[in-house]
């Protein structure tokens, strides 16, 4: 019988797919197909590798009785019995197959798929001791895999796509309670149509990222990937945030509909492609993309952008196992997306960890998980605490400045301490690469206002850098107290409530007094929603998702920014500005 869960939407669109239940903890396994003439071979890694891991225990299981009786242990010897059987466990095996001759998932995936489906029959037994199994079986799929990684298939990530073969010929979507960031790149590769999960915000770095691959997704769907099955179908409405699990036809049919009207309307917006974006009244509006790896450019330049606004430098550093890139491979990777941008400007931020957007899975620190991220060691705190490590990167903005014109931002300050000492290692770094004869380029240097503090002091921040960026995801959520990731307060996370209102309205007009330049590269300015708003309080230049400036654009040519100013200002004075946002 069909059903819905009601989450959030993040990223538009309408997909209909078979569901993958993907544990939050086994998201880093290789999801990839397999081609009909690799099917036995996978089945045969896995079998070798089942097989290496009951020698493992058995060799145990001679250990522990070679110690002799007195220096047994009972438990642990009828532990391993049970791992042994678990092993064996036709359900186990006959279902990993199923999922790699059926449906042409790699072994990994097929193993952890099948883990979950069994896991799901433990967690509902009524028996405490049966229910404990499931923590003997995933020790032993996680063993499997384990022997697994060191036996890599010999069929690459991401090669064969669903229609090249009639046996995978059906789009998947991915289920989870929870997608970190890196993840969410990773997913980049993959083989998913969409994608829900349990918890995130609006603007949480997961909800970013899916907008970003223009997939439809939907986030803070609080329990759906306990009520949805491996396998069952599933629509994911990303525009209306509504996932509709084991759709009748009828639904089928208006959902269908819906996905090929999407279509059409993209590809209409396709044709504004080369179409300057300049309103009615003759303002020349300019807008950016925002990235996450070099490789996003080609995306970007597709798109119409006139340079990228963002390139959020901390993906490089994510998922790493805490070995972070160092200042060559940095340098290449900023080099690369110069050079994709073709002589257009490319605005680098540097590395903005920490919050939501931890360097590996395990998020904070030992012992600290009472600290809130979101207001400790993130941003240039974060690098300002590593001299050396933020030189480096440092460097390697300065050196792939050389390539083609470059734009230092700077994310998070508050403080004059921070800008005095961030301008001293730029200049530091500047230096270092003199003295060892290394080309370096020119740079302008911004700074993201999206804490309160700079917001208010815009003089401040005015006096030192060439131009500043506002960072309106973190400046909606540090002045309103709302954790952007939380789908618990997200309803309160409120673009349009008056406080920031008045700290966008203010730092765009004290820039324009001072001729510096100034951008919106938060999600509100590739909202549809917003780009009126932003229009009437002076706004020029916006950086959004390449997915987005095609629609933001048929706005702009559409708007009269002499009316817009007069209407901002009623906005900008009203106690309910979003009752305003629809005259
Ligand atoms: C912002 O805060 O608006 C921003 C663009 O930076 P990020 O989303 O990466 O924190
Ligand atoms: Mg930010």
């Amino acid at each position: 019988m069909s059903f819905s869960v009601h989450g959030l939407a993040v990223s538009r669109g309408i997909a209909i797919g078979r569901a993958v239940i993907v544990a939050s903890s086994r998201i880093d396994v290789a999801h990839y197909f397999v081609q009909t003439e690799q099917v036995e071979g996978e089945i045969e890694r896995l079998r070798h590798a089942r097989n290496e891991v009951a020698t493992e225990i058995l060799k145990v299981q001679q250990s522990l009785h070679d110690l002799g009786p007195s220096d047994a242990h009972p438990e642990l010897t009828a532990l391993l019995d049970v791992h042994l059987m678990l092993l064996q466990d036709e359900q186990l095996t006959n279902g990993v197959k199923h999922w790699i001759v059926e449906r042409h998932y790699n072994a990994e995936w097929a193993l952890t798929t099948q883990l979950e489906v069994i896991a799901r029959q433990f967690d509902e037994m009524e028996d405490p001791y049966l229910r404990e199994r499931k923590a003997d079986l995933e020790q032993v799929v996680e063993r499997i895999l384990r022997v697994m990684r060191g036996v890599t298939s010999p069929v690459g990530v991401g090669q064969p796509r669903p229609g090249q073969d009639s046996a995978v010929d059906v789009p998947l979507v991915l289920i989870a309670h929870d997608l970190s960031p890196a993840d969410m790149l990773q997913f980049k590769q993959s083989v998913f149509t969409g994608f829900v999960t349990d918890v995130g915000g609006k603007t949480s770095h997961t909800a970013i990222v899916a907008r970003s691959m223009d997939i439809p997704a939907v986030v803070g769907a609080r329990s759906a990937s306990q009520l949805i099955e491996q396998d069952d179908w599933v629509i994911i409405d990303g525009d209306a945030g509504v996932v509709v699990i084991d759709p009748s036809p009828i639904l089928l049919a208006e959902y269908g509909f819906k996905q090929r009207q999407g279509e059409v309307e993209r590809e209409r917006l396709s044709r504004l492609k080369n179409t300057p974006a300049v309103t009615l009244d003759g303002q020349r509006i300019e807008l950016l993309a925002n990235i996450e790896q070099p490789e996003d450019a080609v995306g970007a330049l597709k798109a119409g952008a006139v340079g990228v606004g963002l390139f959020r430098s901390e993906f490089l550093f994510m998922g790493r196992n805490g070995k972070l890139p160092d200042e060559e491979e940095q340098y290449q990777a900023y080099k690369r997306a110069v050079e994709g941008m073709q002589g257009l400007p490319v605005t680098i931020r540097t590395v903005d960890v920490g919050a939501d957007k931890p360097l590996d899975r395990v998020a904070q620190r030992a012992g600290e998980d009472h600290l809130n991220p979101a207001l400790g060691l993130r941003a240039i705190r974060w690098s300002l605490a590593d001299p050396a490590m933020f030189l480096a990167q440092l460097r390697a903005i300065l050196r792939a400045a050389a390539h083609g014109p470059v734009h230092l931002l700077i994310p998070m300050l508050a403080h004059a301490s921070e800008i005095r000492q961030t301008l001293a290692l730029v200049h530091r770094a500047r230096e270092q690469l003199e003295a060892a004869g290394v080309r370096q380029g020119v740079v302008k240097l911004g700074a993201m206002i999206e804490v309160p503090a700079a917001a208010l002091t815009i003089p401040l921040f005015l006096k030192h850098f060439d131009f500043l960026s506002i960072g309106t995801n973190d400046l909606i959520q540090y002045t309103l107290a709302i954790d952007r990731a939380d789908e618990a307060v997200s309803h309160l996370y409120d673009p349009v409530h008056p406080a920031v209102l008045h700290l966008l309205a203010n730092t765009i007009t004290q820039c324009h007094e001072q001729g510096k330049g100034v951008s919106v590269c938060g999600e509100m300015a590739g909202d549809v929603a917003m780009t009126r708003l932003l229009l009437g309080l002076g706004l020029r230049s916006f950086s959004m998702h390449p997915s987005q400036i095609l629609a933001v654009k048929q706005q702009i040519l559409r708007c009269d920014t002499t009316r817009l100013q007069t209407w901002a200002q009623t906005v900008l004075a009203a106690e309910d500005p979003a009752a305003l946002m629809t005259d």
